[in-house]
């Protein structure tokens, strides 16, 4: 096990723009940190700086409180799988899978042995003479994973590791992953664009958006708790409404709607009075026709623009304050009618579900 610490890491490829601003991070020992941000926010740079292969322009990476800036990249002790970072095609699987310790001159006898425990250990313990163009893109990706760690780094990096494959398939190496992080205890910083993967995966998600973490939290805390607009809106759906803090008391701020409504939100926002606010609000938070008007309750009525049967659930997108729309997701099994286009409906949600965060929009998505 390891543990690795950016001090003030920053990395500009151009000489001006830094796809790493700043940085600073820790990963505890055993954590499986996992790097989440649309295309372009620099995770993969991080983690290239990590294995050595790119070098910091600023700041200093340490490995067990060790500075690794000028240490060679195979010096690092570092297992790593990457989405592209293709099979030996020429050598079959075992012969892939002895490769990293014929290259740390570990012995013919302890070579063997730990092959078959790699083998055992992604569920393939028949397939070591295969080659890789005879197995499937799922069995081929264990192979990788099982490479990355056959030489017992303290260390595992994932970029995008399971990027190609199909959506069952993915789910599942999602949880093969977790549970072989869970038996060997191993440090593992995993980078994705996928949300759903890092909630799945991860002891912690360091948020990333230009070059810049935004939030550093727990799954849970990433998704119920986003501290900016771009977290909140980045994971998961997420209704948003622009206001204009008219009051904070504490905890709670009055928030002015663009139709003049005024709303009680959690103040998260470090804006003050007269300021610029985004509200937050997810859509499974909302209840439709509520029974109870109490208080820490906030009731709305809106228009239903429509309704769609999603299997477990159904989305229903109501016309708010004039001109604004929410979605809202209500459990089919809780779900007593269906609602008609341009039918009255009254919405309501505990005033802590609604979140005043910063007024800044939008998923800094590089232009494709
Ligand atoms: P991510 O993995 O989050 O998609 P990257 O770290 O790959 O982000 O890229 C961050 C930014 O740095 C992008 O704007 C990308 O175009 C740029 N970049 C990445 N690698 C290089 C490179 N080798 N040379 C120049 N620019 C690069
Ligand atoms: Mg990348």
């Amino acid at each position: 096990m390891a543990s690795v610490n950016f001090a003030n890491v920053s990395k500009t490829y151009d000489g001006t723009v830094s796809v790493v601003d700043n940085l600073n991070l820790d990963v505890r020992e055993g954590e499986f940190l996992s790097m989440l941000g649309p295309s372009g926010s620099g995770k993969t740079t991080c983690l290239m700086m990590l294995a050595g292969f790119e070098t910091a322009t600023s700041g200093e990476i340490f490995l067990d409180g060790r500075p690794i800036n000028r240490v060679a990249p195979q010096r690092r002790n570092i297992g790593m799988v990457f989405q592209n970072y293709a099979l030996f095609p020429h050598m079959t699987v075992a012969e892939n899978l002895a490769f990293p310790l014929q290259v740390r001159n570990i012995s013919k006898a302890d070579t063997a042995e730990k092959v078959k425990r790699a083998l055992d250990m992604v569920e393939l313990p028949h397939l070591g003479n295969r080659r890789p163009a005879q197995l499937s893109g799922g069995q081929q990706q264990r192979v990788a994973v099982a490479r990355a760690l056959v030489f017992d780094p303290k260390l595992v990096l994932m970029d995008e590791p399971l990027g190609a494959l199909d959506k069952q398939l993915r789910e599942q190496m999602q949880y093969e992953i977790k549970r072989i992080h869970e038996r060997l205890g191993v440090t593992i910083v995993y980078v994705t664009h996928d949300q759903a993967e890092a909630l799945t995966m991860s002891d912690t998600i360091a948020v990333f958006n230009f070059g810049k973490i935004q939030q550093l939290a727990k799954p849970d805390a990433v998704y119920e708790t986003p501290s900016n607009s771009f977290v909140a809106q980045f994971i998961g759906e997420n209704n948003v409404l622009p206001g204009t803090v008219t009051e904070r008391d504490g905890d709670v701020c009055r928030v002015r709607i663009d139709n003049g409504d005024v709303l009680s939100a959690l103040a998260v926002t470090k804006a003050a009075v007269g300021g610029a606010t985004l509200l937050s609000l997810r859509p499974e938070r909302i209840v439709v026709e509520p029974a109870t008007e109490g208080p820490g309750q906030t009731v709305v009525g809106g228009e239903v623009v429509d309704q769609v049967y999603v299997g477990d659930h159904s989305r229903i997108q109501v016309r708010v304050f004039g001109k604004h729309e929410f979605v809202v997701k209500v459990q089919n099994a809780s779900l007593r009618r269906t609602f008609r286009k341009g039918e009255p409906i009254r919405l309501g949600w505990q005033v802590g579900d609604c979140r005043a965060l910063d007024e800044a929009s939008g998923c800094g998505r590089e232009a494709a």
